[in-house]
């Protein structure tokens, strides 16, 4: 019986699953999907994208094609890195590359000056673990996911959180096989958001729910570097592969910002071909 609650809930929570933003139907985001949001010949100053799937594989350096298209890039316009990730573990992905860094959505900055790369900025947020730990808890016992190696929440140092639904140490095979399309974490995401209104909420990894402080997502990381160093909006456009709710870019897509989308970061140099023409 308590298998058919809980298979019901999920049912609901799915006909509900929508994004923590303005509401889309799955045909409009399939729409963004498909094609570049780039106006072409819109005069563009600022290039930020993002760094897993876009450029690379997730978690692998760099490779030579695309750190190649990175530098013909560099030549026309000014480039931002924004990752869910640490500054300094995007640039030693990057095997060093000379850009400005916004990591963990925004709570750390980077600067390349007079050829140096330097943190410049590592935000701490305080978290109120009791209350995180609770409404955690909640989720697992109404949706099942009872059963988790390790912690059941991982607190970072920095105020991130992640709530992996298989703990902090499930084996990898498992995780893998946990959510591959990301369906059970689609079906409750809007209420995870809901439920941590102070945060933004991405579906992370392979069975996590990753929270940043509700200030920190790459749209208002990027929106605030561009205020301070003299960018409007639309002088701005964003390449990244994880636009949909949900997704680590998806506030890009939700604040409006141009971007370009990337299925397959071999493709980099080929996508970026518009830019490179433009006017
Ligand atoms: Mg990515």
């Amino acid at each position: 019986m308590k298998t058919v609650t809980r298979t019901l809930a999920i049912a609901a929570a799915i006909i509900a699953a929508v994004s923590c933003g303005p509401k889309k139907t799955s045909a409009e985001i399939e729409l963004t999907k498909t094609a570049p949001a780039f106006t072409a010949g819109a005069h563009k100053k600022l290039v930020a994208m993002d760094l897993d799937a876009t450029l690379t594989q997730h978690k692998t350096p760099l490779e030579d094609a695309n750190r190649e298209a990175l530098d013909r890039l560099g030549e026309k316009y000014a480039l931002l890195m924004v990752g869910g990730g640490g500054a300094e573990r995007i640039h030693r992905q990057m095997n060093d590359y000379p850009i400005d860094v916004l990591g963990n959505y925004g709570m750390q900055e980077a600067r390349v000056i007079d050829g140096e790369w330097k943190l410049i900025r590592s935000d701490v947020a305080p978290v109120d673990s009791a209350a995180i730990m609770e409404k955690c808890q909640h989720f697992r016992d109404k949706y099942g996911f009872t059963k988790y190696y390790g912690d059941p929440v991982e607190f970072h140092q920095s105020g991130m959180i992640t709530f992996g639904l298989l703990g902090t140490k499930a084996p990898s095979e498992e995780k893998l096989a946990f959510d591959p399309d990301k369906s059970k974490r689609r079906a409750i995401y809007r209420e995870v958001c809901e439920a941590f209104s102070d945060y933004s909420v991405f579906i992370g990894g392979s069975t996590s729910f990753d929270l940043a402080p509700k200030q920190y997502n790459k749209y208002d990381a990027i929106m605030r570097f561009a205020a301070q160093n003299g960018y409007a909006k639309d002088e701005i456009i964003f390449i990244g592969d994880d636009l949909e709710d949900g997704g680590n870019d998806s506030h890009v897509r939700l604040g409006g910002l141009d971007y370009i989308y990337v299925h397959d970061y071999h493709d980099f140099p080929q996508l970026i071909e518009p830019l490179l023409r433009a006017e």
